[in-house]
């Protein structure tokens, strides 16, 4: 089966997630200076490969605390917000610090989980996030947990990784715990506990196997990172655990020297792209459309502007629409080809009409099946 086994060095656009436990040393709260100038390293060996990373870290809590006298106690959701604060100042200066020792700029940029499923705020996370990408700056990512209320928080760290994979395409995601990956059963428990290298599938065992979520500061566990395969999989991208405690981690794994557990894609970008457009856009309008086009997108056709009658709303060409039947059941969404007022003077034409209708020649279809997902 190995030769089957992903490897991290093929990865092309990156996220690293860390945890606060390989961050923040459990009884000083500081940071651990020396283990992020080593991932520092690893990180800036990736980049002169040319590959892109992105880091969603925690710890700002971690850190914070100590500098609010907040130690030695559990704290109340507003006093992780004044931690986190005060402790995300030092978290992106220590990173700024270590990764300007290889000449690299990084860049702060703080989510909500709104940031990531509303459609123009993901479209601008997206937009700034891969334009610091391109300028070879690396983005470093956390919640924004001092306006983020309990109710709108994603509260760990492994799933706003994955959310942020897949809103900039990331192919790999790799989550640095102080576990080296998924096992059987909770090693620290059960002797029989095997460790299982990769995941294929996320069948409904393997979801047990995640067991309950810890105690302490580490939000996470194996739940949150389940949780977390679970997004970053559908999207098309790979995700990998292991435990970073060790110095240079990054590099570990790209030698094979560290255990880790793979989880494959699920989908191919197709599908990813297609989640996203069931899943992250309110829909600025709608088609109307025929019977005949209602039996032929379901058996997988395109939408042709010859089976539409209606168009309703005002949206430009690339926005989200609904497209519903004649008796006004929603049949599903997609990205339209053109915009409400070019859709007008399509309805009901046959594709070859396009040019001597708009003076242009568009696509043949209203709404590829690319770009449709249907209820
Ligand atoms: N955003 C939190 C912090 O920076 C961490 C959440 C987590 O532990 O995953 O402290």
């Amino acid at each position: 089966m190995s030769h089957v086994l992903p490897r991290l060095a093929d990865a092309r656009r990156l996220i690293i997630k860390i945890g606060s436990a390989l961050l923040v040393d459990g009884k000083t709260h500081q940071i651990r200076r020396e283990w992020l100038d080593a991932l520092a390293d690893d990180v800036a060996a990736l980049k002169a490969r040319g590959v892109e990373v992105a880091i969603v870290t925690s710890g700002s809590i971690a850190v914070g605390r100590e500098h609010l006298g907040l130690t030695g106690r559990v704290l109340k959701l507003e006093e992780k917000q004044a931690a986190a604060a005060t402790g995300q100042i030092r978290l992106a200066h220590a990173y700024q610090e270590t990764l300007a020792r290889h000449g690299i700029t990084v860049a702060q940029v703080l989510l909500t989980i709104d940031d990531t499923e509303e459609r123009r705020r993901h479209l601008n996370a997206r937009a700034t996030i891969s334009t610091l990408l391109g300028l070879g700056a690396v983005p470093i990512i956390n919640e924004n947990d001092t306006v983020a209320t309990s109710e709108i928080r994603f509260g760990d760290n492994d799933r706003l990784a994955a959310r942020v994979g897949q809103m900039i395409s990331a192919d790999t995601l790799v989550l640095l715990s102080d576990i080296d990956g998924l096992y059987t059963a909770d090693p620290r428990k059960d002797p029989d506990a095997r460790h299982l290298p990769v995941i294929q599938m996320l069948t409904p065992e393997i979801e047990a196997m995640a067991g309950e979520p810890p105690p302490g500061y580490s939000s996470g566990g194996m739940v949150t990172k389940i949780a977390a395969a679970r997004i970053a999989t559908a999207a098309g991208s790979r995700m990998l655990i292991a435990n970073g405690h060790r110095m240079n981690p990054l590099s570990a794994l790209e030698t094979g020297e560290a255990k880790c557990s793979w989880f494959l894609p699920q989908a191919n970008p197709l599908t990813a792209r297609k989640r996203w457009i069931a899943g992250h856009v309110s829909p600025a309008g709608s088609v109307v459309v025929d019977d005949g086009a209602v039996k032929a997108l379901a058996a997988g056709k395109s939408l042709l502007p010859a089976g539409v009658v209606a168009v309703e709303g005002g949206f430009e060409r690339g926005d989200a629409i609904l497209v519903r039947s004649r008796s006004g059941q929603v049949l599903g969404r997609g990205l339209s080809a053109y915009s409400a007022a070019d859709a007008r003077l399509l309805l009901g034409r046959r594709s070859g009409e396009i040019e001597g209708l708009l003076g242009y020649r568009g696509r043949d279809e209203l709404i590829h099946r690319d770009d449709l997902v249907l209820d």
